[in-house]
């Protein structure tokens, strides 16, 4: 290939459909281990950085990972407007909790990770991604899987915030794509509360399952929108879906936010501000037809599903 010079010296292959593989270069291994749960591998990416990848799917990489956690995090909080107590589901590699804690009013910020494994390889190897968050005495961390502690403890929360791997097969995030799901996490929120999800990617031919799972939203919350970011390391653009107890800011004007941010928020933002959330809140017409026109829903009984799953080759 004239031009090209490839030097890694691993390739992980990520199935984005049966038919559709991305190679990652990787050039070093930095752990691996079967846990309870999945597959983990901690890698390092001259492209990207040290990164995470559980069953053959890429979570997060240094490089690109604010692509994904400020509009995941920061549309929601600011959908609510004064968050003070925010559960985050899922979210190991502490993204998310850094993130949240940036909010002057958040008094409470608690993680539910399924998997002390990966939460601790992620402790150990992603410094530069969890900041030592867990450290601020804001900040709290639980082990659990996040459908069974809410339906046992409910809640009274200002924000859910769900950072969840993708419902592959046999995944642990499997169940919490769902109907059910949804509306326990409706049920632990406070008055005026907001709940945010990772769903699924947003071109062809993923468009379907992100319509899918706004739609389920949209039959639990009376407000629901959807908004899309572009990480490289997710290969294709990757959607989120919003609920809320009370009507949304969908055309927010940027100088209010700005102030509001000014206001509220310690701490850089390298992606997040009132253009950027004026950008958000505008999901091309294609995709909003999606959701309007299909009628599948994901329930327990038939939820989403990704696909999946890479090797190491
Ligand atoms: N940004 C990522 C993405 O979209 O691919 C998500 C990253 S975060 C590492 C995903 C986390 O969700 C994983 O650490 C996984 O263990 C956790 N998780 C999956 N199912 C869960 C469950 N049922 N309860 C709590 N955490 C769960």
């Amino acid at each position: 290939m004239a031009g090209s010079k490839l030097s890694s010296d691993y390739w992980i292959t990520e199935y984005m459909t049966e038919d559709d593989v991305h190679l990652h270069g990787v050039e070093q291994i930095l752990d691996f281990k079967r846990t309870e749960y999945q597959e983990m591998s901690i890698v390092r990416s001259r492209t990207f950085g040290t990164g995470l990848v559980l069953d053959g799917k890429w979570q997060v990489s240094e490089r690109d990972e604010f692509l994904y956690h400020e509009p995941l995090v920061h549309t929601a909080l600011y959908q609510h407007g004064a968050p003070r107590r925010v559960l985050v589901l899922g979210g190991a590699d502490g993204g998310a909790v850094r993130e949240v804690l940036k909010w002057r009013s958040v008094e409470k910020a608690v993680q539910v990770e399924i998997d002390r494994v990966v939460y601790d390889a992620c402790q150990e190897h992603l410094a530069a991604i969890h900041q030592g968050c867990f450290q601020n005495p804001r900040a709290e961390i639980r082990f659990g899987d996040a459908f069974e502690v809410l339906e046992k403890e409910g809640g009274s929360w200002d924000v859910i915030i769900c950072d969840l791997s993708d419902p592959l097969e046999d995944s642990p995030a499997m169940n919490l794509f769902t109907r059910e799901f949804f509306t326990t996490c409706r049920e632990a929120l406070a008055p005026g509360g907001v709940f945010v999800i990772q769903a699924g990617p947003v071109t062809p031919p993923f468009d379907d399952g992100h319509a899918r799972i706004v739609r389920t939203l949209g039959t639990v919350f009376e407000h629901v929108t959807h908004f899309f970011s572009c990480t490289p390391t997710y290969v294709v653009p990757l959607g989120f879906a919003l609920g809320s107890l009370k009507p949304l800011d969908t055309d927010p004007e940027p100088a209010k936010v700005d102030a509001l941010l000014a206001e509220n928020v310690d701490g850089p933002l390298k992606f997040f501000d009132g253009i950027a959330l004026r950008g958000l809140m505008s999901p091309p017409k294609y995709l909003r037809d999606k959701v309007a026109q299909g009628d599948s829903l994901s329930t327990l009984h038939d939820p989403a599903r990704y696909t999946g799953t890479g090797v190491k080759s």
